[in-house]
């Protein structure tokens, strides 16, 4: 089964209609890029995927099971557009961030158990970040406090990561390398990648598959999934 099927979805919020009719599978090992307009529905269709929000409409199945009994919420994970900016001055080191990402843990530790900081610099190392295990991370640029975040996301060993516009805060010349790190994560690491993006010109060397939302852009070497 596909890891996400999605049936004729549709959402509406109180006054908008978010997403009409959208179907799409990911499959393991994808490198999916959600493209679209500001509005065009990303957002929320990412939220359906997490199982954040239900679908006024269509059905979505996670690992083959309907998604409102699916359980194994460990498997998905998911860096928010917002898990960049909220975090500047917050004084916490890199390593008690990227341990709150597991399950069952909360709260800050100062020194972690040997099992759990095994787990902390193997996803930070996953990320290209194994030397800022002690830094704190408000002293990190918006890519590398992005790369934590991701590597927060990582330590819980997720079989898919889903992304929300992963290079906002991600400096310009340094967004080549990001997704060098992320294609590096799908093709070693065997993790399924859902992204949405604005970089079309950057991601298409990476990517498999593209969804566009409310738009038509034209593309060479890989399966678009939808257009609406
Ligand atoms: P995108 O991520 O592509 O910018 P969104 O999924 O955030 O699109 O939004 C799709 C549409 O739904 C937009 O018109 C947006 O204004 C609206 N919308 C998003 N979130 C909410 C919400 N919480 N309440 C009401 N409308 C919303
Ligand atoms: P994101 O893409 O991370 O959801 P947005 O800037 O689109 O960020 O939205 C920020 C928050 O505001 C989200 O929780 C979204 O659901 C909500 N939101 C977006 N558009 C609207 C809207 N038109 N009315 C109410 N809430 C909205």
């Amino acid at each position: 089964a596909p890891l996400i099927d999605i049936k004729n979805i549709s959402f509406e919020y109180e006054q908008t209609k978010a997403l009409h009719n959208i179907s799409m599978t990911v499959e393991e090992g994808d490198f999916l890029a959600i493209l679209g307009p500001n509005g065009s529905g990303k957002s929320t269709l990412l939220k359906i995927m997490l199982g954040l929000i239900k679908p006024t409409a269509g059905k979505i199945e996670l690992f083959g099971e309907d998604a409102k009994k699916f359980k194994k919420r460990e498997w998905i994970g998911y860096v928010s557009q917002k898990s960049n900016s909220f975090n500047s001055g917050f004084p916490a080191i890199v390593k008690e961030v990227v341990a709150g990402g597991l399950a069952k843990k909360t709260g800050l530790f100062h020194r972690l158990p040997k099992s759990t900081h095994e787990q902390v610099a193997e996803a930070l190392e996953a990320v290209g970040m194994a030397d800022f295990i002690d830094r704190s991370i408000s002293e990190l640029s918006g890519g590398q406090q992005q790369r934590i975040f991701i590597a927060r996301a990582l330590v819980a060993k997720p079989k898919i990561l889903i992304l929300d516009e992963p290079t906002v805060g991600v400096d310009h010349q340094n967004v080549q390398s990001f997704y060098d790190m992320l294609a590096k994560l799908n093709r070693d690491k065997h993790i399924t990648m859902v992204l949405v993006t604005h970089d079309v010109d950057t991601v298409t060397d990476r990517i498999t598959h593209v969804a566009c939302l409310n738009q038509t852009i034209h593309f060479h070497g890989f399966k678009e999934q939808l257009h609406t």
